[in-house]
């Protein structure tokens, strides 16, 4: 018998332990996500369709759900050991303030300049467009977080980043915008003069303060009308998932290294990515019988696509151009209400966590982010980390857990996933301060209204 260590407050890997492959979940799913669709065909999406949209080596991870391991390349662990690994931290602190016998850890992205997990991806995106030779990439940003990882990869590589920012965000968060111009990119309030889709708009809405839809739909334009760029997304693929595992494959190697096992496996959910790259490793032992677990998504009340979607093809942008994915959804015209100010606002879920949910592999719940906001303030308070809202979903439900174990005495292991830090989400914290944040749950009648505009099937 070995004598039980005592965890520290942060458990680190050391870099030699830091994952070398990705783990592709979807390997080790008997029923697999469905595929792809071309929005044109409606037939699967072949290799050679994805690779006009997508870099040739990410359309490959795109289609790939046979190969469970994919080498991370050595220039991407490279960048990874400038930020990672990232700490496994013991909540302690805020287990004694909630009086629970649960043990609570989170595992923390934030330690990076973009502020959240997205640079998992984002390097390895900017590291296939560069091998492939290509000139640059485009993309939508809306609050911002996957606009600046995607800025500090592509300097990294040398490689152009065009950027549409939502006008509105654009102008009232200019610290983000000015963040991505720093690393080299080149920032456009959306909708701008300089595409055919952005003049149409202008000259139908002028004044408009822009949408993501509207975003995507000149980042994609841009792409198309330049050699040697490519569209890049942020989240709900299956390749931005693989990325995003280095979280759940570093969380498992420091458990284990302790001989912890989780009960709860708690993340926030916008498109998935997070969520799904800390969970992978835990649902794979689960999928092949070795071990179970509680897997829980949470989503804000206001856009409540596993919970109140539908689980159909739908769009992946508003722009209607990306492959159709099968996935839970809530129509890719839903807008959450104005006053919504956490986040996680993707109107669909990727399409692997929407199969795991459908399977009752993994449960869902909705926050009302009046709550989330005590939960984060609360955090701040007891463990230091200004967390931003999107993840502050997740600690909500991580202290409602430790909560209930403090009722009936058990003492559960909680791992939740702190995707980033609230640094430029002011406003919405501002907001919380002077007690004027709202809740709202959208109504039946308009949550069928956005689904009604769902592609035919
Ligand atoms: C983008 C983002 C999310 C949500 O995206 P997922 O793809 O669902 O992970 C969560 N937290 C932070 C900090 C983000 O920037």
């Amino acid at each position: 018998m070995s004598v039980q260590k005592e965890i520290p407050y942060k458990i680190y890997l050391q870099e030699s332990e830091m994952p070398k492959q990705w783990y592709n979940l979807r390997a080790d799913m008997q029923k697999k996500p469905a595929p792809l669709l071309n929005p044109e065909t409606r037939q699967p999406a072949t290799l050679e369709e994805l690779s006009q949209v997508f870099c040739r080596e990410l359309a490959i991870q795109e289609l790939n759900d046979t190969d469970p391991y994919i080498d991370i390349p050595k220039e991407i662990l490279d960048f990874y050991k400038m930020y990672r690994p990232a700490p496994l931290v013991r909540a302690y602190c805020l287990e004694k303030k909630l009086g629970t016998p649960a043990h609570i850890y989170y595992k923390f992205e934030g330690n990076n300049t973009s502020g959240s997990h997205k640079l998992n991806s984002a390097i390895a995106q900017a590291y296939y467009a560069k091998q492939q030779g290509l000139k640059g990439v485009t993309t939508e940003t809306g609050a911002g977080q996957w606009g600046t990882a995607l800025s500090m990869a592509c300097s990294y590589f040398d490689l152009d980043c065009k950027v549409f920012m939502v006008k509105v965000s654009y102008e009232q968060k200019p610290f983000r915008r000015e963040v991505m111009r720093t690393y080299g990119a080149s920032v456009t309030p959306s909708p701008s003069e300089t595409t055919a889709v952005g003049r149409k708009i202008l000259a139908a809405h002028p004044g408009t303060g822009g949408s993501l839809g509207c975003a995507i739909s000149e980042a994609v334009e841009t792409a198309l009308s330049l050699d040697g760029y490519r569209y890049v997304l942020g989240s709900v693929l299956n390749q931005v998932l693989l990325h995003q595992t280095v979280i759940g494959l570093e969380t498992k190697a420091a458990l284990d290294q302790y001989g912890i096992t989780p009960d709860i496996i708690i993340g926030c959910a916008g498109g998935g990515s997070n969520l799904g790259g800390l969970i992978a490793p835990f649902m794979g032992e689960k999928l092949r019988g070795e071990k179970d677990y509680r897997f829980i998504a949470v989503e804000p009340a206001t856009c409540p696509s596993l919970t109140r979607g539908r689980y159909v093809y739908d769009y992946c942008d508003t722009g209607m151009v990306c492959p159709l994915a099968k996935m839970y959804t809530l129509g890719c015209d839903y807008i959450p209400a104005s006053t919504h100010a956490g986040g996680l606002r993707y109107h669909g879920m990727s399409s692997t966590l929407s199969e795991l949910y459908d399977q009752g592999l993994m449960e869902a719940t909705t926050v009302q982010q009046t709550e989330v906001f005590r939960a984060a303030q609360q955090f701040a308070q007891i463990e230091g980390i200004l967390p931003a809202p999107e993840s502050a979903h997740a600690i909500r439900v991580a202290m409602d857990e430790a909560l209930k174990c403090k009722e009936s005495g058990e003492a559960k292991t909680i791992v939740f996933g702190l995707t980033g830090t609230g640094y430029f989400d002011m406003p919405a914290y501002q907001k919380h301060n002077d007690g004027t944040l709202t809740d709202y749950i959208p109504s039946d009648a308009e949550i069928e209204a956005a689904l009604a505009k769902l592609p035919q099937q």
